[in-house]
């Protein structure tokens, strides 16, 4: 027979699960995917195993449990000063690689374009190609990473149906300030352009920045979807449970889609996640000196090597450049690292649609710090 042409013909396996597996075959200390190497809450694992036993085994509402949905919009209006209703803007998703999916479904037709900014991580550029969309792709500048909002209104243009944004921005670190809500605003009055805040390090932010987040601004949250993980807040990368915000007509639209993808999203995580939020409202607060501790101590045991970098903003990711080291590009780079030095990494050319004349790669500091201990110094003997 003959199969049908590949509709991805350009997309192979993630670097993530690339990069995991080589770190597994070689031994290797994995700072490459992010996922923290130490476990969530106590009260959160708890948690799950009593709802469990008292029965939470069957399928959860649609749109998620309307207690979790509650706890969610109670943390918007304490956060950001909106009122979200939790039965019309408030859907829990099975990750926010989920919501994206069916963010970018729930409105990208044959045609539209979508404008990312590269490095962009890796589940956009698909959802919008199998929707038939144009992904069109804007260069972020290192060192800085910084959005330049004339280029990105020299893009923009009447088939523009979406703009993604990503502060904290993975695999770059660096974060939304407010010149840049105010040039966005600008940007987008007056326009049918959507948007979608991928917010999902929204609680990991340094130096005392504030996350900005769309929902804040009237202007922006009208045409947003917002989507969070609480894989990245409670440490839980692999329970993939996320949510998105979004008003009415957008949720509405959404739920559409969520419905047949996933149609809803484990149950006793959902109770669980609930619990803690009632319970530990303080744990996302914390969550930003918990990491920035982490940051400054991968810096710090960094500074004996030939690495640079500035550090990150925010997330839990921090790039650095490896020019004083090695002329190797980036997934060569990263591939040595893994099998010869014992350490894996992210090339960031994966998240770019130009070749990048750049040496950098991505760390992920969310691990123990005996972990980044012993990663530096394999580090810092190149
Ligand atoms: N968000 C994580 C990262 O950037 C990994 C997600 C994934 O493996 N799909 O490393």
């Amino acid at each position: 027979m003959n199969y049908p042409a590949s509709k991805l013909p350009e997309v192979g396996t993630t670097i993530f699960t690339v990069m995991s597996q080589m770190a597994a075959e070689h031994n290797a200390i994995n700072l490459a995917q992010g996922f923290p190497d130490f476990n969530g809450p106590q009260l959160l694992l708890d948690a799950v195993g009593e709802h469990v036993a008292k029965g939470a085994n069957q399928y959860a509402p649609m749109p998620g449990i309307l207690p979790l949905r509650e706890q969610i919009a109670d943390k918007v209006q304490k956060l950001y000063g909106r009122a979200v209703c939790p039965n019309k803007e408030v859907t829990v998703t099975s990750g926010a690689t989920e919501a994206i999916y069916a963010a970018i479904t729930a409105v990208v037709s044959a045609g539209d374009e979508v404008v990312i900014l590269d490095p962009a991580f890796d589940c956009y550029d698909p959802a919008i190609i199998l929707n038939g969309g144009k992904a069109v792709h804007l260069q972020l500048q290192a060192p800085e990473f910084k959005l330049d909002w004339q280029a990105l209104a020299a893009v923009i243009s009447d088939k523009t149906r979406l703009i993604i944004f990503n502060s904290p921005h993975n695999p770059t670190g660096s974060v939304m300030s407010e010149d840049d809500i105010r040039a966005l605003n600008k940007l987008v009055a007056g326009t049918d352009i959507l948007l979608i805040g991928d917010d999902v390090y929204e609680h990991i932010i340094f130096d005392g920045a504030e996350h900005l987040s769309f929902v804040k601004y009237d202007e922006l949250y009208k045409r947003s979807f917002v989507i969070s993980s609480f894989g990245k807040t409670y440490h839980v990368t692999g329970w993939k449970i996320g949510y998105c915000v979004a008003p009415e007509y957008l949720t509405a639209e959404f739920r559409k889609v969520h419905q047949f993808m996933n149609f809803c999203t484990a149950s006793p995580l959902q109770y669980a996640l609930a619990d803690i939020m009632q319970k530990q409202p303080q744990h996302y607060l914390e969550l930003p000196a918990f990491y920035q501790k982490k940051r400054d101590l991968f810096n710090q045991l960094m500074k004996n090597s030939r690495f640079t970098g500035v550090p990150a903003a925010g997330s839990y990711f921090q790039i650095m450049d490896y020019s004083q080291i090695s002329d190797l590009d980036d997934m060569a780079f990263c591939e040595y690292l893994t099998k010869e030095v014992g350490v894996a990494a992210i090339p960031i050319s994966v998240f770019c649609e130009q070749p990048l004349n750049t040496r950098l790669v991505r760390f992920c500091f969310a691990k123990s710090d005996e972990t980044l201990a012993q990663a530096c110094e394999k580090l810092v003997k190149l």
